[in-house]
């Protein structure tokens, strides 16, 4: 059965269903691949040069050639695809992959040539009552590598994080490398104490998120005190708020954090934070 909706893949738009990939490709047989997710508000594509320059950065890590990204003309691929599946409020996924390789083999041949998937996603956002209410998370180990600054698409330890969170109720799990906090298991974390609000700064131990930089924007817009600095599991405890980005939920308040209550809901700054996130869409979006 065919399906309304289209992708693109390696130059070809064909239906989501029965579009397939070979066995050989070495983004099955070892995760051997980068991507992005784009939010589109009404037909626009959301800081889109930040997305771009970041799947530019994440190629590079791994020795694909970034140029691939000047001959594809990727913005005219999503627009495309925007066009064809009249996607309006929606979620953009670019999966880019070494390519096909005919022989297994960990070491890779330098004539691949990469596999580019452009798709659409629907997810719907949490309801504003759901955000005012909070939702809980577990603190875990953050037992991933030392280059969770690249957008890989080899996720096995951020979806066992994540199933773990989610087994036990939980929206997300905040993780602790050598006693500080990095991020979530799919989302960058903020806390706020005394009024400032604080994110751990970039390093190779965090994915570097377009959300989080989108709302240091916003911050930076409304003189809020604001720092990037290192944050330990006992000030991550003792936040009066704390909350995740993302970029299909841009702020999430996190009022219960394992058997600790952080707030009894979202505490003021992150509300007032979700209100200009809404703000800033509604005004350059619809
Ligand atoms: N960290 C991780 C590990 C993520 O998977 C994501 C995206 N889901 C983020 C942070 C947030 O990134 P962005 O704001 O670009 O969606």
């Amino acid at each position: 059965m065919s399906t309304s909706e289209f992708v693109y893949l390696n130059g070809e738009y064909s239906s989501k269903e029965t579009t397939s990939l070979s066995i050989l490709d070495r983004g099955f047989l070892f995760g051997d691949g980068v991507y992005e997710l784009i939010p589109i508000y009404n037909k626009k594509i959301f800081y889109v040069e930040d997305h771009l320059k970041r799947l530019r950065s994440s190629l590079e890590q791994i020795n694909i050639s970034p140029l691939l990204l000047d001959t594809l003309n990727l913005i005219k691929i999503i627009n495309k695809i925007i066009k064809i599946n009249d996607y309006n409020d929606h979620y953009i996924y670019i999966h880019i992959s070494r390519g096909v390789q005919q022989k297994r083999n960990h070491v890779y041949s330098d004539d691949c040539k990469p596999t580019v998937l452009v798709m659409g996603e629907n997810y719907k956002p949490f309801s504003r009552s759901d955000i005012v209410k909070g939702k809980k998370a577990i603190c875990e180990e953050d037992y991933r590598w030392l280059k969770s600054n690249i957008k890989s698409t080899s996720l096995l330890a951020n979806v066992l994080i994540k199933n773990k969170a989610n087994n036990s109720n939980s929206y997300e799990a905040l993780l602790l490398r050598d006693g500080l906090l990095t991020e979530g298991s799919a989302s960058n974390v903020f806390i706020v104490k005394g009024g400032v609000i604080k994110t751990p700064k970039l390093s190779n131990k965090l994915l570097p998120g377009i959300t989080r930089k989108f709302l240091a924007d916003l911050i930076s817009l409304h003189n809020l005190d604001y720092a990037e600095c290192d944050i330990s599991k006992d000030e991550l405890f003792d936040a009066d708020e704390i909350f995740c980005s993302s970029s299909t939920n841009p702020v999430v308040p996190i009022t219960q954090l394992d058997d600790k209550t952080i707030s009894d809901s979202a505490g003021v700054i992150s509300m007032d934070l979700y209100n200009h996130t809404q703000d800033y869409i509604r005004k350059n979006f619809k």
